[in-house]
């Protein structure tokens, strides 16, 4: 039994003397298949050697290991390349054992040989290989018994014949009960139908099915498996029976479906996803991101998302972003971006960075949010907060804030500038004959003079109902006074058209104050351009005042 399952398994056996040219004393036939050569070469009677076949690059290692391990006799594993019949070249597991030989004195070197040339594609069979070769013939089937995949073996009939501790297991069944029993009588018959059909093709064939995903009713219930199956041969090459080998994946099948979850996720969520190699390469969108952007998915693969950059400056600290992503924490901000057809847009953007297993940096994921429509609201609220919504001048709040950080402008920058005060005449009057609302429409007509009187850098504030307060930038008293005046002028020559008949006229009271030394808080400098407007309403209304 043992035999044929390591025929089968291609292995071979061999006997030869203990020096490093191994002369070849015993050696199997499965030697022919490995090397490609036939009569006379290495067949049994005529010895050669197994140090010639050695590919000419490995010789001169092997030979020394075979020295030394001929010192001190120990078993072995050697892995070396050896050249065929035809010229190709094999790798090969040589396990063996030096020893005493059975004349005394002399030493001699027993082992096997296996083709591990597919070990990396078939890495699970040599794996198994590897364990049952490293022992005696008899410890063989303890080793299969610990291996957790479930290896068995069934005849033609479709009966098992030989089972591991894990395969028996999975059945709750001693490893004696499930043996020489019929399929039929473990499984329903849909699965046996199912399993038989994998076994007829490995018996028809002779070649190995690898790979079956397949569903295994066991003791826990339903488990995926990942099944290979080969062909069993008896010594004579025919093919008796089938080897399986199931391991359990059920765990990665669970996994996968998990993974198609969250993908579905991704892939559905109405936030953008990027997904970019550590060198910023695009290698996944989601389909917001097309949306949203007007890139398509082609479009975008393998592109950087620079495509996405508005050339403006937006206040982004990139050496700040990448000390962030690459330090391993998420990055948040927003970009001001720009969609394929040139349209920009808000974008508010998480970047996080995906290591590997071995902590070394693997993707970086962007969660990103068109916020424009957001961001617009929150830019008014804003201008809402800071500007007085008849007149859309500074609100008393904010023109007392930007006066506070003007004034410290001012000093250290030594700018010479000028208050006034604004108060309009007999303002109830106008409310008392027309109406509050025609009231509001004189408040917003007065704000336009004013606005259309002064630069850009000069400061407008409603203070109170119908008083303003201004701040003239890089102003001296004559050029204050003579801005006053025109304002008041200006005031004066307006009208109020309510209709054909109705002309509204009104006039201004305006106080003028300069700062005493260059210390004077703007607030004293406002309270004396205030009572400089109150002596203008004194003398008479529609005049400018002055305190020095
Ligand atoms: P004076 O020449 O002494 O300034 O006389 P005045 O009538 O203008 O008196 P005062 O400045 O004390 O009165 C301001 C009036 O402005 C009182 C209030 O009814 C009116 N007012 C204040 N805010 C508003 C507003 O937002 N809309 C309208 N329509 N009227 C306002
Ligand atoms: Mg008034
Ligand atoms: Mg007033």
């Amino acid at each position: 039994m043992m035999d044929q399952f390591l025929s089968n398994l291609q292995i071979v056996t061999y006997r030869c003397s203990g020096d490093q040219q191994r002369r070849v004393q015993e050696i199997s036939e499965n030697i022919k298949a490995l090397t490609g050569y036939q009569d006379p070469y290495f067949t049994s009677g005529i010895p050669s050697d197994l140090d010639s076949i050695i590919h000419p690059d490995d010789q001169s290692k092997i030979r020394q290991a075979i020295r030394a391990y001929l010192q001190k006799p120990t078993p072995f594993t050697l892995e070396y390349r050896i050249i065929g019949a035809d010229g190709g070249v094999r790798w090969v597991l040589d396990q063996g054992l030096c020893k005493a030989d059975g004349s005394g004195g002399g030493m001699e070197i027993e082992g096997i040989l296996i083709d591990v040339t597919e070990k990396n594609e078939q890495d699970l069979r040599r794996k198994v290989w590897q364990a049952a070769c490293r022992v005696e013939a008899d410890q063989f089937e303890a080793i299969l018994d610990h291996i957790p995949g479930m290896i068995y073996y069934k005849d033609r009939d479709n009966r098992f014949i030989r089972v591991n501790k894990a395969m028996a297991d999975q059945h709750g069944l001693a490893k004696a009960a499930l043996e020489g029993q019929h399929l039929s009588a473990i499984y329903p018959l849909e699965l046996v139908e199912r399993y038989y059909q994998d076994d007829l093709a490995v018996l028809e064939s002779g070649e190995p099915r690898l790979n079956i995903v397949e569903k295994l009713i066991t003791q826990e219930g339903l488990r995926w498996v990942d099944t290979s199956k080969l062909a069993f041969r008896d010594h004579a090459g025919e093919i008796i029976g089938v080897i399986g080998m199931s391991f359990d994946i059920t765990d990665r099948i669970e996994a996968e479906k998990k993974v198609k979850v969250l993908q579905k996720a991704i892939e559905q969520s109405p936030i953008m996803i990027v997904i970019t190699d550590p060198d910023g390469t695009i290698t996944y969108v989601n389909n917001t991101f097309e949306a949203v952007t007007g890139y398509s998915r082609d479009e975008a693969l393998g592109q950087n998302p620079r495509i996405l950059k508005l050339n403006r400056d937006v206040a982004i600290d990139y050496q700040k972003l990448w000390e962030t992503i690459l330090g391993g924490q998420d990055w948040q901000g927003i970009f001001q971006n720009r969609k394929k057809n040139g349209q920009p847009y808000w974008e508010q953007a998480i970047i996080a960075p995906i290591f590997d297993d071995e902590g070394q940096l693997y993707k970086f994921i962007g969660i990103k949010q068109d916020i424009t429509e957001e961001y617009h609201n929150l830019q008014l609220l804003a201008r809402l907060y800071q500007e007085d919504v008849l007149t859309q001048v500074y609100n008393r709040r904010s023109f007392f804030e930007q006066m506070g950080r003007n004034a410290i402008r001012y000093q250290t920058e030594a700018v010479k500038w000028a208050m006034l005060m604004l108060d309009i005449d007999l303002f109830k009057r106008i409310n008392d004959s027309y109406g509050h609302a025609v009231g509001d429409q004189a408040l917003w007509g007065f704000a336009e003079i004013c606005k259309k009187n002064v630069r850009k850098t000069d400061l407008i504030g409603r203070i109170g109902g119908e008083e303003f307060a201004i701040c003239l930038e890089h102003t001296d008293f004559e050029e204050a006074l003579q801005m006053a005046k025109r304002l008041r002028e200006s005031v004066a020559a307006s009208e109020l058209r309510l209709d054909n008949e109705t002309v509204i006229k009104y006039t201004v009271s305006i106080g003028l104050s300069l700062p005493r030394t260059a210390d004077e808080p703007f607030e004293e400098v406002l309270k004396r351009a205030d009572t400089a407007m109150y002596s203008a309403k004194n003398k008479g209304r529609n005049r400018v005042e002055i305190s020095l």
